[in-house]
C-alpha cells in the first residue's frame, strides 16, 4: 500500500510557506493505519523497547497503539504546563516557532530501553529535545520512529540513535 495517497498536503498551514503533511486522512482510514502500525511495529520491535515514548500531541496518536501492539509501556513527552509533579523541560526550535517539551522524573526507570515516536520528522529539532531529557531522566535511547520524513530538512543529523520512517518527501 502506498501510504503517501492516504496523507493529506495542506499549503500554508499554520502559516504562509509552509506546507502541512496532515496524518488525520491516515488515522481516518482503517486499512492505511492498520497497516502504518504493522510496518512500525515491525522495524521498531527490532531495537527491543521496554517503554516506547510519544511527543505531544501526534506523537501519541502514533506510540499509544504501537505500545498495546508491542507489549510496551507508554510514555508522554509534553508541552510545557501540561504534566504534575516534578518534571524536567528542555526549550528547542521547530520549523515554525520555539517550543518547550517536559517529561516527569519518575517516567522512566533508569536503563529502560526507549523507542522514541512522532508522525513527523522536519529539523528533527523536537526529536532531539526529547531524546535529550529521556537521557536526563536515565533511559537507553535506542531509536526514533516516525511516519512521515521531510528528508530536505536533513533532520536525520540531529538525531544520534537509528532513526525509521515510512514515507519521505524529498521537496
Ligand atoms: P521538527 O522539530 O522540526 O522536526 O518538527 C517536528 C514536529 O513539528 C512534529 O511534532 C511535527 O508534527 C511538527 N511539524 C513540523 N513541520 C511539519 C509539517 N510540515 N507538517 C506537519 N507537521 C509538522
Amino acid at each position: 500500500m502506498d501510504l503517501k495517497a492516504h496523507i493529506r498536503q495542506v499549503p500554508d498551514f499554520p502559516k504562509p510557506g509552509i506546507q502541512f503533511y496532515d496524518v488525520s486522512t491516515l488515522l481516518a482510514h482503517a486499512d492505511a493505519w492498520q497497516v502504518t502500525m504493522g510496518r512500525l511495529a515491525n522495524a521498531v520491535r527490532a531495537q527491543q523497547p521496554d517503554v516506547l515514548v510519544g511527543i505531544e500531541s501526534r506523537g501519541f496518536l502514533v506510540a499509544a497503539p504501537l505500545a498495546l501492539k508491542l507489549g510496551c509501556g507508554f510514555v508522554m513527552v509534553r508541552k510545557r504546563g501540561k504534566l504534575p509533579g516534578p518534571t524536567i523541560r528542555h526549550e528547542y526550535a521547530l520549523e515554525y516557532g520555539t517550543d518547550t517539551i517536559e517529561i516527569q522524573k519518575d517516567a522512566i526507570t533508569p536503563g529502560q530501553r526507549v523507542v522514541v515516536l512522532d508522525d513527523l520528522l522536519a529539523t528533527g529539532g523536537t526529536m532531539a529535545a526529547a531524546i535529550n531529557l529521556l537521557r536526563g531522566v536515565g533511559a537507553e535511547v535506542t531509536g526514533a520512529a516516525f511516519i512521515i520524513e521531510l528528508a530536505f530538512l536533513n533532520g536525520r543529523s540531529k538525531i544520534d540513535v537509528p532513526v525509521t520512517t515510512l514515507v519521505s518527501y524529498d521537496e
